[in-house]
């Protein structure tokens, strides 16, 4: 499967067996201009600039990359479009785009200790990042009326976005995995939800333990359920085995996605894990 990087488009292929050569975009310089306490562990940080002139409105679970301040400085430096990527770029959804307002939304989880999850943390007004993309999430079947969505903290704003997307036909049980009560919200959709708020604990060796149990608990899933799971990498692997294993669920349904790797710094933005047959973009 090929996708788009975050910071990468095609230029027009010259004949049609030439592949485009790929160009990067410059990263647009963004300000914080709201910053929101959301819950104990999450931070709503508002993005804006005249910079963000002409960026699209994003699909369902898509992705940008952000560049914060290395220690001692103040605002990160602007990257050359086509020099070596910064050191501490990371991978974020957004979550509301207005393009209009020339603002983006993103909410992140304060996990502890990262140049994103730190920076968050202190994040005022004012303060500045580097932001590239979008680059492609997950397509959305309109059609399909039963859906399962398994995730982490950090893929919580993905899956708002899912439900956002859906139409009020679906049926959706969602599963979410938290540090702790205080981080549950409401969530919206047109769709008919069931959800189930995890506790995880602070303790992050624990991620999946919980999501694990919760499915294990649902009663048996129906064979045309597309399932979207997106949380810690081998967590992932081992909840999408229970899927196809024991759950019977088939291959080609679910979407797997690595969001980060317990004990690794700057996990890839686009680890599939082995879903070859995967639906997104
Ligand atoms: C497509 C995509 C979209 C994403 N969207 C969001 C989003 O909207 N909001 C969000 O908060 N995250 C999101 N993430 C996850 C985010 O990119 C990672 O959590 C990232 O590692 C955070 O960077 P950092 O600098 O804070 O930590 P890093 O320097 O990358 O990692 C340091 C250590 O922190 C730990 N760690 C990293 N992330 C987490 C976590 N979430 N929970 C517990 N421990 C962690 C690891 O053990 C790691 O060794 C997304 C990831 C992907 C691939």
């Amino acid at each position: 499967m090929t996708t788009a990087s975050a910071d990468s488009q095609p230029l027009a292929p010259p004949n049609d067996s030439t592949p485009a050569p790929r160009k990067r975009r410059p990263p647009r310089r963004v300000e914080v201009s709201r910053v929101q306490i959301l819950s104990p562990a999450m931070r709503r940080i508002t993005l804006t600039g005249a910079e963000l002139e002409g960026f699209p409105a994003t699909g369902p679970a898509s992705y940008i990359k952000l560049i914060f301040p290395e220690p001692g400085q103040t605002e990160p430096i602007r990257p050359l479009p086509d020099g070596p990527r910064a050191v501490s770029m990371r991978t974020y959804t957004p979550l509301a785009v207005r393009p209009e307002a020339l603002e983006v939304d993103v909410d992140f989880v304060l996990h502890g200790e990262g140049p994103a999850s730190s920076w968050a943390a202190q994040a005022r007004v004012g303060q500045v990042l580097f932001l590239m993309g979008p680059g492609p999430g997950y397509p959305v079947d309109t059609l399909a009326t039963q859906h399962l969505l398994i995730a982490d903290d950090s893929a919580l704003p993905a899956v708002e976005t899912i439900l956002a997307a859906l139409p009020a036909s679906a049926s959706v049980q969602v599963l979410l995995e938290v540090i702790a009560d205080a981080e549950q919200r409401e969530l919206h959709s047109a769709a008919k939800l069931d959800v189930q708020w995890l506790a995880r604990g602070t303790d992050h060796r624990l991620t999946g333990v919980p999501l694990e149990k919760a499915l294990r608990g649902l009663p048996p899933v129906l064979a045309e359920t597309l399932v979207y799971l997106a949380c810690e990498a081998a967590a992932m692997r081992r909840l999408r085995q229970l899927l196809v294993d024991e759950l019977g669920i088939s291959r080609e349904k679910i979407v797997g996605r690595g969001y980060w790797k317990l004990d690794v710094i700057n996990h890839p933005d686009h680890d599939y894990g082995d879903d070859e047959s995967s639906r997104a973009a």
